[in-house]
């Protein structure tokens, strides 16, 4: 039988199994995102140990990837209690979550995700709840941008120019990831309904919050916005990451949006 391995986790999902079993569904540190098995907890004093979010210290009889790993032990390290208590925070949290299960792939070890994504949580934990909706595009923008994910925001998708020189307002390009100047925009044929005008202040936010990089370990912090940036740049996102992941996000409807 293979080595147990010990890894630190963070429970995404969980549900029940049988009456004295849970599974969850985790990223972990060492082994990337992968469904467990905890045997008997509803009868032990481990009752709570899959609580959504919580991080942990994980032992498990690893088995091949798409299989469900086998728990042999668990300690929690954070439940992350200010999170539970706040509904802001709370719904940021479980978007969070399911971008998680959504954009890492399963069985393939990725620190970077996980360590992003604790950090996240405990950002979440500690700043104020009216902090949450830049929190979140923090989160976001740091998170996609460690798979290539992240929208493009330096230059025109189509002149490549600056876009601290091309002409403004800019059009998101959801299939595309990225903006079109005014002119390229003008010179395109058939518009999409939906394109609104971005403003250069937008996408320069947008390019400083997917340059920002949280150390391992550290967490993250609300980045301070300008009035009134938070909605439209809120609206992007959601374009964005539809047309990435090619579907809506359940959670995405519940965030806190201003
Ligand atoms: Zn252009």
């Amino acid at each position: 039988m293979a080595s147990p391995v010990t890894t630190e986790s963070l429970t995404l999902r969980r549900f029940d199994f049988s009456d004295t079993s849970q599974v969850a569904h985790l990223l972990t540190r060492s082994s990337g995102r992968l469904n467990a098995l905890a045997k008997g907890i509803k009868r032990s004093k481990r009752a709570a140990i899959f609580d959504l979010f919580s991080h942990g210290r994980l032992t498990f009889l690893p088995r091949p990837s798409g299989q469900l790993q086998l728990v042999t032990e668990y300690d929690a390290i954070a439940t992350f209690p200010a999170i539970r208590a706040s509904l802001p925070r709370l719904h940021a949290a479980l978007y969070f979550l399911e971008l998680a299960i959504e954009i890492v792939p399963e069985g393939e070890p990725n620190a970077a995700a996980f360590d992003t994504l604790l950090s996240g949580l405990r950002g979440l934990e500690a700043e104020a709840p009216a902090s949450a909706p830049a929190l979140v595009l923090s989160f976001e923008l740091e998170f996609l941008s460690l798979g290539g994910f992240a929208p493009r925001a330096g230059s025109c998708l189509s002149c490549g120019k600056d876009v601290g020189r091309a002409p403004e307002p800019f059009r998101f390009s959801p299939g595309e990831g990225g903006f079109l100047c005014r002119d390229c925009f003008a010179a395109r044929g058939p518009k999409p309904a939906l394109a609104a005008p971005v403003a250069r202040a937008a996408l320069k936010i947008l390019e400083s919050l997917s340059r920002r990089e949280t150390r391992a370990g550290e967490r993250m912090t609300a980045p301070k916005l300008p009035d009134g940036a938070i909605p439209p740049l809120r609206s992007l996102m959601d374009a964005h990451v539809r047309a990435t992941i090619e579907k809506d996000l359940k959670t995405a409807r519940f965030l806190p949006r201003r």
